[in-house]
């Protein structure tokens, strides 16, 4: 299974082709909204990544319910993508919709708070063990204003992130290592400013690169997720998350840790689940059930140190902060998931189904003789093509072909499985029937013989 190169492959490029049709064909009313589309939505979507995927055209989503979508033209898929990662605990889940209809009845956005915030505050705190929570719109929003934050009170410049990281929409976590060297990402459209100054990238994993970082003592914070989830699935080593602690204490830097994707390890995230101390802690996306919503957290002494930085500056003054963050509506759909969905057995429910279609995967990888594997944490599954799980980005990048995801996600789609664009990353709900699991197990065995009968 050839890595990279994959331009001059021809075979491919037909069989891209083909599926490309079979889609189109099949479709005349998502061809037509397409067409009214291009009029009114600039790059014909209103979010530039509903056009990301690998039709030609976007699949207009008609509704959805548990771990199944359907489009407008009543083609029926396994939605292992849940909107990359919101509805991770199931689509349209009854509970989430009667407790949003009741505050919707009652009123959404206030600018207070309400009972319900201070019962979700005692939530957040004894489920993730962090005793100071700011809300936010978006995970972007919390992960900006928690950099912002911890340069604030460490009144250090840089922050330090892990090459082939994502964070969201946060420039200062544009920065990429081109070999070595780092860059800013060429998506960060329009900003001017040089983040390579302020941003220090080093490869995960790398513990020796983290110390010489963090040395010179002008780190306010690491940001990372515990395990990457934004560059394929990237795992740490034994004893990182150990010596990253050790070491970001030992020259006072805080440690962010944002578990937007991560959450899907169990109960408390990954940070419960592996006994980390994070003196940050960030989680969006699937927090409010997909109504939008994040949350970030902190320690008691991170807290206290904020309070002496505001002090200074007066209250009102942080230019942190949406008007629609906190709002009654996210409030209530939060305390349903803190109470009635995110429940150990729901994740004990969604890991068991995770751990089934490993099996599934290992063994289609097995029986094709095909250079693939599998990482996994949790609910979260991710299938490499290549035999040995990369330890960093550079790693990775090399085994994450655009053209040969293209062709594994199109006949996917055809073959009626939803996978998250850009990597091969399948998110198993409580509601993912071990039937789903097997279909998805027969595409991709489906697509690894044609990888060996036709030597894509
Ligand atoms: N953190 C991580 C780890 C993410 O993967 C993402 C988005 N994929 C974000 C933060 C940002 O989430 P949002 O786009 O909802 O702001």
């Amino acid at each position: 299974f050839p890595a990279g190169g994959s331009t001059l492959n021809t075979p491919l490029m037909d069989f891209i082709l083909s599926e490309t049709a079979r889609f189109l064909d099949a479709r005349p009313k998502t061809k037509a909204l397409a067409e009214r589309s291009g009029h009114v939505w600039r790059g014909g979507a209103p979010m530039h990544w509903m056009t990301d995927w690998a039709t030609p055209i976007p699949i207009y989503a008609a509704r959805a319910e548990g771990a199944k979508l359907w489009d407008v033209d009543g083609f029926e898929y396994d939605d292992f993508c849940l909107g990359d990662t919101p509805s991770m605990f199931g689509h349209a889940r009854p509970e989430i919709a009667r407790a949003i209809a009741k505050q919707a009845q009652n009123g959404m956005g206030f600018m207070l708070p309400t009972e319900t915030a201070v019962e979700v505050g005692e939530l957040l705190t004894e489920r993730f063990g962090l005793t100071k929570w700011q809300m936010a719109t978006t995970a972007s929003d919390a992960n900006r204003a928690a950099i912002r934050w911890a340069r604030a009170i460490t009144r250090r410049p840089k922050i330090l992130i892990f090459d082939g990281c994502y964070h969201g929409m946060v420039d200062d976590a544009f920065v990429v290592l081109n070999d070595g060297t780092p860059v800013m990402k060429k998506g960060l459209i329009g900003q001017v400013a040089d983040f390579t100054d302020t941003t220090t990238v080093i490869p995960f994993n790398d513990l020796d690169a983290l110390e010489d970082a963090l040395k010179y003592c002008d780190i306010a914070c690491v940001l990372c997720e515990p395990v990457m989830t934004n560059c394929g699935m990237i795992a740490p080593i034994d004893g990182f998350h150990e010596a990253l602690r050790t070491l970001t204490r030992k020259y006072g830097t805080l440690l962010a840790i944002d578990e937007t994707h991560t959450l899907s390890s169990g109960y408390g995230g990954y940070t419960r689940s592996h006994g980390l101390e994070p003196d940050m802690f960030v989680v969006g996306k699937a927090i409010a059930g997909g109504v939008p919503a994040a949350v970030w957290g902190v320690t008691e002494e991170i807290a206290a140190r904020m309070d002496q930085a505001q002090a200074a500056i007066g209250s009102g003054s942080s230019g942190i902060g949406t008007t629609l963050s906190g709002n009654a509506l996210a409030m209530s759909a939060m305390k349903v998931m803190l109470t009635e969905v995110m429940t150990e057995a729901t994740f004990a429910d969604m890991t068991k189904g995770a751990e089934n279609l490993v099996t599934q995967l290992r063994a289609v990888i097995a029986e094709q003789g095909l250079n693939w594997s599998v990482v996994h944490v949790g609910a979260r599954v991710e299938l490499v093509f290549g035999n040995l799980a990369p330890k960093n980005a550079s790693q990775m990048r090399k085994l994450i072909d655009p053209l040969w995801l293209k062709a594994l996600h199109l006949f996917l789609i055809n073959e009626g499985v939803l996978i998250a664009p850009f990597h091969n990353m399948m998110l198993v709900s409580p509601f993912t029937s071990p039937d789903a699991c097997t279909r998805l197990g027969a595409a991709i065995s489906a697509f690894g013989e044609r990888v060996t009968r036709y030597g894509l």
